[in-house]
């Protein structure tokens, strides 16, 4: 059954889709959102929703940050988290003191000790591509995508609470 590529699952529990596991997805997200200006816009939520599907990839101390983002993205929309991140980009240019600034992400909830969870109900390698593409179907679609994978992120590690 190794030569059966529907056996192949991703280290985040997922089941490998037409183009590999989860880490070809995001290389390819990666790759074409570069030349998409309107796909970049969904850059930050890729970037978090991937790392805490798979968390050994990136660096532990930032996990917590990424978190809130993807929460505050459920809660308040993309523009809300773009200019969250502008706010933080001006404020470090601006050379105030170092450091995340927490405080548009402090209502949120932090990250649950204990992970990663063992699934996800939505996940980078479910994501649909058309003709090489993830945005084949229209930059809303691709949007409504990338939210179902963040909130599937934010639902199994707030249910890891328990
Ligand atoms: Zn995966």
């Amino acid at each position: 059954m190794a030569d059966n590529p529907g056996a192949v699952r991703c280290e985040c529990g997922a089941a490998a889709g037409p183009l590999g596991v989860c880490v070809d997805y995001y290389h390819a997200i990666l790759s074409e959102e570069q030349a998409d200006p309107v796909m970049y816009r969904w850059h930050a939520p890729v970037v978090c929703a991937y790392l805490l599907q798979h968390p050994y990839r990136g660096h532990e101390k930032y996990l917590d940050g990424q978190f809130r983002q993807l929460q505050l993205l459920l809660d308040k929309g993309l523009d809300a988290l773009l200019r969250a991140a502008a706010h933080q980009i001006a404020r470090n240019r601006h050379g105030s003191r170092a450091g995340y600034d927490m405080e548009p992400l402090a209502a949120y909830e932090p990250l649950p000790p204990g992970g990663p969870p063992r699934d996800f109900r939505a996940t980078f390698s479910g994501l649909p591509v058309r003709d090489g593409s993830f945005v084949a179907d229209g930059h809303a679609a691709y949007g409504q995508h990338i939210e179902a994978v963040v909130r599937a992120t934010v639902e199994s590690w707030l249910s890891m609470e328990s």
